[in-house]
């Protein structure tokens, strides 16, 4: 297709590359199979890819390794796939404590990287065994060390990037973060690492709002909490025996007095949330942010749904709880149960929250999860005028962004 770039355009290949890890039945009928998939090795092959894209008019959309789950690399369009995993080098300057990396560079493979110089991440997805550089930066989450050093983007100072215009080097993080490849395409990112530390994991049986308290006058470097209903599943998942109790989990490197050996048991097993997947035909998940004062009141409000959470905090008093609802096609179909995630939301909503993340379904949230959003969209068409950069994401158009809404009402 384009001399020397990497292309596959069989079916399974096409096929495989239109689907993520969600893909609700109700809509997924409108979407399309890309066209082809290309698979750069180097920054000079997107930039190719792009000018191609541009004479064409056709679609390109990014993808790292896919867990995302917010429908970011469907291409509903149609369009041109750009698979980022052979663009996965990276380096490690030790005296300035910077990775510099490719966005195809999966984030575990750098932690061992790290470690070996005596060097951590300071932040990383617990899906970091498998999901990509560019793919977390470009939804911008939090997740494991968030309450000390906050999202991903707070830890990225310079980012390389990708457009029809040729390729920029920039300091604003801020036009590409959470974005999720509408204003261009990562090739390069700086990110801060720390000095490795021993660190402990404690466990503490308290309350929600007892777990508030706690984390936010501890000092630490991350905290976990599980609900009640949470771990049941998680046992009967796992086949542990974790005390069916709502529970606190602390990283800490200073001594704290609580349970050890279960604290260590707990954060082992951060890297499998989704095993809860096992429990039945298939799980519902409502992921939120809210105030951390407002935690126990928004658990208290979902509780008549039957769904375990697990709560994420982050430095600046928030909390990203993730919620998963069993469920059984037997006793209700998808789209009453898909009411729990809307419900959850709401909830959320009403207590000062929002969504964790944007992507195709919830673009109808951006307004509120991104606080410049009219400078952003005001980027996004002077860089993108014809709308090729993966549409329909983050930026609300088309069919899904309606259905969505409609979603809303019930
Ligand atoms: C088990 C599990 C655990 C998870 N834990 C967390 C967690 O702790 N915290 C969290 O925030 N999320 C978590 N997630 C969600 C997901 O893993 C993260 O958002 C992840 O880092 C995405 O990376 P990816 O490589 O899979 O990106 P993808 O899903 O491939 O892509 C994500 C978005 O980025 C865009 N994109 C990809 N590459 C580029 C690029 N080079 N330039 C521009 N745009 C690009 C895509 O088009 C898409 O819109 C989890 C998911 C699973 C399945």
């Amino acid at each position: 297709m384009i001399e020397g770039v990497p292309f596959r355009d069989d079916f399974l290949e096409r096929y495989l590359c239109s689907h993520d890890v969600s893909s609700p039945p109700l809509i997924k009928r409108f979407f399309k199979i890309a066209d082809g998939v290309f698979q750069p090795e180097k920054e000079e092959d997107v930039l190719r890819i792009l000018k191609f894209a541009e004479k064409k008019k056709i679609p390109v959309i990014p993808r790292g390794a896919a867990t995302s789950g917010y429908g970011g690399v469907i291409p509903v369009r149609g369009g041109f796939v750009v698979d980022f995993t052979r663009m996965d080098r990276f380096e490690i300057d030790e005296d300035g404590r910077i990775l510099v990396s490719e966005p195809g560079a999966v984030w575990w493979d750098i932690e061992r990287e790290l470690n070996k110089k005596g060097l951590t991440l300071r932040v990383y997805p617990t899906s970091a065994f498998s999901s990509t550089v560019g793919g977390w930066i470009a939804q911008n989450g939090y997740g494991v060390g968030s309450l000390a050093y906050g999202s991903i983007a707070e830890n990225v100072t310079r980012l390389r990037v990708a457009d029809f215009r040729g390729v920029n080097e920039t300091e604003n993080i801020h036009l590409y973060a959470g974005l999720e490849g509408t204003t261009g395409m990562i090739t390069k990112a700086w990110i801060e690492v720390k000095e490795f530390e021993e660190m402990q994991a404690y466990a503490f049986h308290v309350s929600p709002e007892k777990a508030v308290k706690l984390v936010f006058s501890s000092d630490s470097y991350s905290a976990l909490f599980l609900d009640e209903k949470y771990i049941r599943m998680k046992n009967s998942v796992h086949s542990t025996q974790i005390p069916e109790k709502d529970t606190l989990v602390v990283v800490s490197k200073k001594k704290l007095d609580g349970d050890e050996s279960l604290g260590n048991e707990i954060w082992e097993a951060r890297f499998y949330p989704m095993k809860i997947k096992r429990l039945g035909p298939g799980i519902i998940p409502a992921e939120v942010i809210i105030p951390s004062e407002r935690l126990s009141e928004y658990l208290q409000r979902i509780s008549g749904w039957n769904a375990g959470s697990e709560v994420w905090f982050i430095k600046e008093k928030l909390c990203a709880v993730l919620s998963f609802l069993p469920w059984d096609e037997r006793k209700a179909s998808y789209t009453y149960q898909w009411r729990f995630a809307v419900k959850a939301l709401k909830t959320a909503k009403k207590l000062g929250g929002r969504s964790y993340s944007s992507g195709l379904y919830l673009s109808r949230e951006s307004k509120e999860i991104f606080p410049g959003y009219n400078e952003l969209l005001r980027f996004k068409k002077e860089v993108d005028p014809h709308n090729l950069l993966n549409p329909v994401k983050v930026f609300p158009s088309g069919i899904i962004s309606k259905i969505m809404a409609l979603a809303g009402v019930f």
